[in-house]
C-alpha cells in the first residue's frame, strides 16, 4: 500500500467530521454511486441530482453548504457531527485517509494536524 502511516478509525468518534467540514473543496462520485445514494433517500435519480451533484468538467461532485467559517458536504449531519449516508457514501470518502495526494510529505503534514486518528509507521 506504501503509505507512511496507518489509519485507527476509533478516532472518527471523537473527531466532529473533519474530513466532511473546512475548506471547499470536491466530494467526487460516480454515476454508480449517485443511484445507491438516491434510493437510500428514496428519491428519484434525477430529483437526487439536480438537488445534491454538480457537475465539474466530466465529473461528478456532491454540493457544498456552509458551515461555521467555511463549508461542509451537503450530506454532514451538523447536529451528529457525521455523514448521514454513511453506508453508501462515495469511494473518495470511503478511502480517505488514503489518498494518493497524502504521499506527499507537504500534505501530509495537513492531514497529521487535521485527523486524529492518523499513527506514523515506524521506521526500523
Ligand atoms: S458523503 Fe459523507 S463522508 Fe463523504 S464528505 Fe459527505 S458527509 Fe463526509
Amino acid at each position: 500500500m506504501d503509505f507512511a502511516y496507518s489509519f485507527d478509525c476509533r478516532a472518527c468518534e471523537e473527531c466532529g467530521g473533519k474530513c466532511c467540514v473546512g475548506e471547499s473543496g470536491y466530494i467526487f462520485t460516480s454515476i454508480a454511486e449517485l443511484e445507491k445514494m438516491a434510493d437510500f433517500l428514496g428519491m428519484e435519480f434525477n430529483q437526487f441530482t439536480q438537488t445534491y451533484v454538480k457537475k465539474v468538467g466530466y465529473k461528478f461532485s456532491l454540493i457544498e453548504k456552509s458551515y461555521q467559517e467555511g463549508f461542509a458536504c451537503i450530506f454532514f449531519d451538523e447536529v451528529q457531527k457525521n455523514c448521514s449516508i454513511y453506508p453508501v457514501r462515495p469511494k473518495q470518502c470511503r478511502d480517505f485517509p488514503f489518498w494518493e495526494i497524502f504521499k506527499e510529505r507537504e500534505h501530509l503534514d495537513y492531514l497529521l494536524k487535521e485527523c486524529k486518528g492518523i499513527q506514523l509507521e515506524r521506521k526500523e
